[in-house]
Parts: C-alpha cells; structure tokens; sequence
C-alpha cells in the first residue's frame, strides 16, 4: 500500500493506475476506522481494480468545535487496517493540501435536503461534505465511490450533487454494518463507556419496533412510539423522523412507496445517529 501523504505523491499514485487502464474505487472516511469502513473498502476492492482511501478530519462539516477537538484520531491503527484489506492508496492529506487558498470549489444547491434532520441540527454541515467529497472527486477521479447507508442523509446528498453537477462516476450506497448488539459500527462509540454501549442499543431495539409495526400505523402514530422508547432510557433524542426514502420528505398521515426512520440521539456526550429503511 502507497501512503499519500501530499497532492503531488496521491498524484503520481493516480497516474501510474491510469497509464495501466486501471478502474480506480474511492472510499472518503475521518478514520478511526473499524468494520464498518472496511466492509467499503473490500466491496471497492471487488468492483475495482484499484482502492484508494482518503483519512481526513474535515474541519468545514464540524458546527461544534468540541466534536472537532474530540474527533477520534487513531492515524496508524488505521493505516495498518487499510493494509490488511486491500487499500492500494492511503491519502493522509493535510488541510492545507485539501483547502489550498484561491481553490474554486463547486456549489451546489441541495434544494432544502440540507434543511432537514442532520442539516437542520448541524448547520452548514451538508455544505462542509459537498465542499470535501467534491474535492476528493477532482483529485481521486475514481469510476466508483463507496458511501454508507448509516449516513443516510449524506448518501441522498452526494447522489444529488453528482446529478447536479453531472460527475462521471458511479456512486455505490453500501449497508450499514452493526454490533452484534444491534448498535452500528461508529467511529464516535470509542467514546462511549461499555454501559453506555449497551445504553445505545436503545437505538436500534427502536427501529426495529418501528419496522415491525409498519402495516398497522400511521407514519406519525409511529413515530410518537418510536420517540418514546428513546424518551424512557438514558439517551436523550435530537430527532426521529419517518421520511420518504427518496425525497426525504417527512411523511406524517400516509405512507409512500419506500420509508426511512432516521434518528439523532446523545448517548452521554456523543451524538449517534442511525437509521433503517422500513418500507
Ligand atoms: P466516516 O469516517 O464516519 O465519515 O465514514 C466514512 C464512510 O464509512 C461513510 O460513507 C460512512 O457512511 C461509512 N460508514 C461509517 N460507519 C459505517 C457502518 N457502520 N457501516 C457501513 N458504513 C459505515
């Protein structure tokens, strides 16, 4: 595996996989990686020829600079994972490599998809992710890129910008991988204790009630129940809503042909987030 530490060495990196004719697969991640990441990196591993993983911290989708501050920050455990799975191209860039001055950095109207759940508790954060998974488009110029369904919401805004801004890449939505407790894969659980762990299954239990009981419930019925089982344990809900899964629409009387819980809830300190389609 290449560690690309600058622009210039993932660039040289590139160009020896295009002189080959080779499909490049780019999964972007903050690090601190675990299964879940790795899981995007073998399903790259498999639909391309070559595998580049970028480990960035990205500073502009951070509202909360204490979430920035306490970010975990695990560089090497995370190049020596990437190793073992099949990464070709590590990018460790610097935030003056991913933000250099006078860079011209497409926007792109998210029309009002930023409005919503995470955009709505986490302003300007939807802006922060086009802004670096745009950038990381230009440099990588991958075929296919791999994103998590756990980010649900930032799935259907990617898809949305490369329409928008007609990229010519493959976006590849991959499910979400949990515990064996049902909690999912999170970089942000190696904050949490292991009582708080088990505080957090809370969680998933909830969307799995949710899904069981979809035939027999109006969406806002639903999600009355759903908000208090979270209400009855130690986590304290952000949101929980029932959205169409294309249009993230709140759906509230009727229900639409796919639906997506999607729920933001503080375990102690850290903000999980998790979601399940239902419908
Ligand atoms: P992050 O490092 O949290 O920005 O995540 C990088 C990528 O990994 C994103 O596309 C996430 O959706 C994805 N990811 C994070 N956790 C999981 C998980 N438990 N299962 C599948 N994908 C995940």
């Amino acid at each position: 595996m290449i560690i690309a530490n600058t622009v210039e060495q993932l660039e040289v990196a590139r160009q020896n996989a295009n002189k080959k004719g080779q499909t490049v697969g780019f999964v972007p991640t903050m690090g601190a990686l675990h299964e879940g990441h790795m899981a995007l990196v073998r399903r790259a591993k498999m639909e391309c020829d070559i595998v580049v993983v970028s480990v960035f911290v990205n500073p502009t989708q951070f509202n909360n600079p204490d979430d920035l501050k306490l970010y975990p920050r695990t560089a090497q455990k995370d190049a020596a994972l990437l190793t073992e799975n099949g990464c070709d191209i590590a990018f460790f860039p610097e935030v003056e490599d991913v933000y250099p001055k006078g860079i011209a950095i497409p926007t792109v109207d998210l029309g009002g998809m930023d409005k919503v759940m995470e955009g709505a508790f986490r302003p300007g954060h939807f802006n922060g992710v086009v802004q670096v998974v745009w950038r990381f488009f230009d440099l990588v110029k991958p075929n296919k890129a791999y994103f998590g369904l756990k980010d649900f919401q930032q799935v259907a805004v990617i898809q949305h910008m490369v329409r928008e801004l007609s990229l010519p890449l493959e976006i590849v939505p991959c499910p979400t991988l949990r515990e064996d407790s049902g909690l999912a894969m999170s970089s942000r659980n190696m904050r949490l204790s292991e009582q708080q762990k088990e505080d957090a299954v809370i969680i998933f239990r909830t969307l799995t009630k949710m899904k069981s009981l979809v035939s027999e419930t109006r969406p806002k019925d639903l999600v009355e129940m759903g908000a208090k089982m979270i209400d009855e344990s130690p986590l304290k809900l952000e949101y929980l809503q029932i959205v169409d899964s294309k249009t993230l629409e709140a759906l509230d009387e009727t229900w639409s042909d796919s639906a997506t819980v999607c729920i933001a809830a503080y375990c102690g300190e850290v903000r999980l987030i998790d979601n399940m389609t239902i419908l």
